[in-house]
């Protein structure tokens, strides 16, 4: 689960990790309020941000007003304008696509003189089942870019399964960043509370770009991007409360509520499948068989009528979709009663309408996979079944010769 920035520095802040003072706002007028607290406290910047689940903001831009999503200010009339200029329009970054995301709150907050900027986050390494913290000079910029092109300038720590980030690992990342003095002082400060932070709430990623160093040697997060493991949000309510529906895909939101595991992707070719190491075997056999996968969903062990149902309506509610393959293994589920509940759900009126152009492939193999065949063979229903996953795929081919 993500959070928005101005959550991730709230929550940072009560940890003890240093972020610029600021406070989010819906309406122009709190805006305005806000930055001439600001400015009124002596700062001669206020930066006003726009809130979405998604980074690049500063390269972004809005669709109608043309504004950069985080604007520097110098006077409250250009915090007002800025506020005005984000708010109800629709910022796009390189992460949020094409259709962008709409911007319901900003967050205005003290400018900062920068002196350097670093890169910094923590997060899982899954290929060596520890915690790392990563740490680079080249702050401010994509990281993918600098992990591609110069590697080198990314400094690892990997943490000891049941330790905390240690002192002498928070040096060593501050001496790495050119930190001295007073500054790598407040850097360490930084680099254990923010592993603390990301510890004690379950996090799976923190990622700070940029860190900033100040010109009175201090080290604070100028952004922060926080996502929490949802598998732990059942002992964090304050944090689970935090979530922003509206900035998750509609289609994967609602598949949730049916306990269903689906992932919007964006080719033509919907599936569904019992398992994920089938469901991304299946997402290979359509690439293989010159298809794009529409999406992965996983229906989960026991696929009764209900969840065929409900993963038919998911999938066909996207637009994209022009064929469905069903790729089911009865181990304790019967292929037998599975093909019974996809001849079932198909018979749906709302279902039975949009199927009608659309070619569906269903693949039940395990215990009782010939008489299932038979059930779907003998429907006369526009359903093609197939027991081998290479039939299957043959099939799915066919879709994209025709
Ligand atoms: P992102 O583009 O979505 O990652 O948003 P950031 O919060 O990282 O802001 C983008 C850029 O705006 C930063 O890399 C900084 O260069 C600049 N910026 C943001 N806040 C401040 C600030 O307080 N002072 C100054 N001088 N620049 C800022
Ligand atoms: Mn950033």
């Amino acid at each position: 689960m993500n959070i928005h920035e101005y959550q991730a520095k709230a929550l940072l802040a009560e940890h003890g990790v240093a972020v610029p003072a600021g406070k989010a706002a819906t309406t122009t007028e709190e805006a305005t309020k806000i930055a001439k607290e600001i400015f009124d406290g002596g700062s001669g910047l206020v930066v006003v941000k726009a809130q979405i689940h998604a980074g690049g903001r500063g390269k972004g831009k809005t669709k109608n007003s043309g504004a950069k999503g985080v604007i520097l200010c110098r006077s409250v009339e250009e915090a007002t304008a800025a506020a005005d200029s984000l708010l109800g329009d629709v910022l796009v970054t390189i992460q949020t696509g094409e259709a962008g995301q709409l911007v319901k709150t900003i967050y205005v907050t003290d400018g900062v003189d920068i002196e350097s900027e670093f890169y910094l986050s923590i997060l899982l390494d899954r290929t060596r089942s520890q915690h790392v913290v990563m740490a680079s000079t080249e702050g401010g910029v994509e990281i993918e870019q600098v992990a591609e092109e110069t590697p080198e300038k990314i400094i690892k720590e990997w943490i000891e399964p049941g330790l905390s980030l240690q002192p002498s690992q928070a040096r060593r990342l501050a001496f790495a960043l050119g930190l001295q003095g007073d500054a790598l002082k407040s850097g360490v400060k930084l680099f254990m509370k923010l592993f603390d932070f990301y510890d004690k709430t379950d996090a799976s990623m923190v990622e700070v770009n940029p860190l900033v160093l100040t010109p009175d040697q201090q080290v604070i997060a100028l952004d922060a991007k926080v996502t929490f493991d949802e598998n732990a949000l059942y002992r964090h309510d304050d944090l689970a409360a935090l979530r922003d529906e509206s900035e998750e895909n509609p289609l994967e939101l609602e598949a949730s509520k049916f306990g269903l595991n689906y992932i919007k992707l964006d080719g033509n070719v919907g599936c569904m499948v019992n398992g994920a190491g089938l469901a991304m075997a299946t997402m290979d056999i359509i690439k293989l068989s010159g298809g794009e996968p529409a999406n992965f969903l996983d229906v989960g062990g026991g696929a009764n009528v209900e969840t065929v149902k409900n993963g038919f309506r998911i999938i066909l509610e996207d637009p994209n979709v022009k064929g469905i393959l069903i790729n089911i293994f009865g181990g304790i589920v019967r292929c037998d009663r599975v093909a019974n509940g996809v001849l079932e759900a198909i018979k749906d009126p709302e279902i039975a309408k949009k199927v009608e152009q659309i070619p569906i492939i269903v693949r039940l193999q395990g215990t009782n996979a010939e008489e299932a065949k038979e059930i779907i063979d003998g429907s006369g229903l526009n359903v093609i079944s197939a027991v081998l996953l290479k039939e299957a795929a043959e099939e799915v081919s066919k879709i994209f010769a025709a």
